[in-house]
């Protein structure tokens, strides 16, 4: 079973993506596929832009009174019949989704896509006490199979190809070896998955918003696994984290208008279920998470990546995603807005995220709810640098040029040096000299004859 145990080191894995250059390719440009059919969904909406400051707006407001709104929710939902329980951290959300399991005796349970219990690792937790888990979004459970983390929030196995899924299936579900088209490989696993809802004894989703006025929880998918999940078995438990507030019901539209448009360019996603308390006979848990939330909303300068939707729009804009697929992060949710939370939670661990950007400022740019992603990208490598967390070569390189552009003499003669230096060395050098920077290694002995050249004249050029 995978972990993200060890420190990640994103140049590295980057590396190790990139050395399939196929692949890259062609994660690249089925990534930004979906970065185009968003860019046409939202053409087709005229006040797109103002969607979007309604949707700033809304998520600032509920930031700002999010404690008095989790009440006003947790009373709404309790009087709809709903159970609501708090988890400060991943620990006590696994503790109490397992508490709730095992008091039932429930042995099997059902799962749709949610990115909180990813990032609790809920699944292996319920593994290793008996419970059976079963991811029922197909990705999710193509990703389960492979005994890998999903690469992607909205499409977790984009990293993988219809031929390996093929083989995965053969081997998992027993399809005929060979077979990579969609539509069969779809058909195999909605009979799989099928079987798994009609046996389980509860079934757990995540929660897209959670409406403090009603009490009532929204969920989007495009498979419908998550209803099914929630009605079939007489157990629902939904898990949330607090920031999956909205106030009212008629904040509602603004952000389902903008989540599926810029998540894949579907002009609503083709389940959108709002629960209100258990179904007859039934029992709805909910379950609240903090897990490091509330210090994010302390923090006023990372506070707004808490507005995120999880649209997944920023992954699929930028450049450094697109080429570097999803694992390459090491977090659950990566990208820039993962570059954000993960060593926002444990930045030791993931102190080379903030670096992974070009910070062109794309990922601000298609984000539905505004946050100014490469802004707080910065903002980050200058506290990770505070903390010295970033490589001391790094930092050497970084105060040099630091140094060296706060004096335009020293500026002009590293231009001079540069445009004499650079066309002789060697491409082979140049390419080993920029590996090694983006891993931190050693840089490759540069070659004696570069030297020399420098002081030599060009032809025709001035000395
Ligand atoms: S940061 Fe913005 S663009 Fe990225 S996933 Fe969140 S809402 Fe979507």
């Amino acid at each position: 079973m995978w972990r993200y145990a060890f420190r990640v080191d994103h140049p590295s894995s980057a590396a190790r993506f990139l050395a399939d250059s196929g692949r890259a390719h062609w994660h690249d440009q089925a990534v930004w596929w979906v970065r185009q059919k968003r860019d046409a969904a939202a053409s087709l909406v005229p006040d797109w832009e103002a969607l979007r400051d309604a949707a700033a707006r809304i998520k600032a407001h509920t930031l700002s009174r999010l404690a008095g709104y989790l009440e006003e929710f947790e009373r709404n939902a309790l009087a709809l019949g709903a159970r609501v329980h708090w988890a400060r951290d991943a620990a006590e959300h696994n503790a109490i989704v397992h508490g709730i399991l095992a008091e039932r005796g429930v042995t099997r349970l059902v799962k749709s896509k949610s990115m909180l219990t990813e990032e609790c690792r809920l699944n292996p937790y319920l593994e290793a006490r008996g419970i059976e888990v079963v991811d029922t979004d197909l990705g999710e459970r193509i990703v389960q199979l492979a005994e890998e983390p999903p690469s992607h929030i909205v499409m977790p196995a984009i990293h993988r190809k219809k031929e390996e899924i093929g083989e995965l299936f053969h081997v998992h579900l027993g399809t005929r070896r060979g077979v990579s088209d969609p539509a069969l490989l779809t058909e195999a696993a909605r009979h799989h998955l099928r079987a798994k809802l009609l046996a389980a004894g509860a079934g757990l989703t995540g929660v897209n918003f959670a409406v403090a006025e009603l009490g009532a929880l929204v969920v989007c998918t495009n498979e419908g696994n998550a209803d099914l999940g929630a009605s079939l078995p007489p157990l629902h438990i939904a898990c949330m984290g607090v920031e999956k507030i909205v106030p009212r019901a008629r904040d509602l539209p603004v952000f389902l208008r903008l989540l599926a448009r810029s998540a894949t360019g579907q002009p609503i996603t083709t389940y959108t279920t709002h629960y209100f308390g258990p179904q007859p006979g039934g029992e709805l848990h909910i379950v609240i998470v903090d897990n490091g939330r509330s210090a994010q909303l302390g923090d006023e300068r990372l506070r707004r990546s808490l507005a995120c939707i999880r649209c997944g729009a920023c992954m699929n804009t930028c450049p450094v995603f697109r080429r570097s697929g999803g694992h390459s992060y090491g977090y659950t949710v990566p990208g820039p807005i993962g570059s954000i939370l993960a060593p926002t939670r444990q930045p030791a661990h993931h102190a080379t995220l903030p670096f992974a950007s070009s910070l062109c400022g794309s990922c601000s740019d298609v984000c539905p709810v505004r946050i100014d992603l490469h802004h707080e990208l910065l903002e980050l490598r200058h506290a990770l640098a505070e903390k010295r967390l970033v490589p001391l070569g790094k930092r050497l390189a970084l105060r040099l040029a630091a140094f060296v552009l706060g004096w335009t003499g020293l500026y002009r003669l590293a231009g001079w040096l540069a445009r004499r230096l650079v066309p002789r060395l060697p491409r082979s050098w140049v390419y080993g000299a920029w590996n090694a920077w983006g891993r931190q290694r050693e840089l490759p002995p540069m070659p004696r004859a570069s030297f020399r050249a420098l002081y030599r004249r060009r032809p025709g050029g001035r000395a």
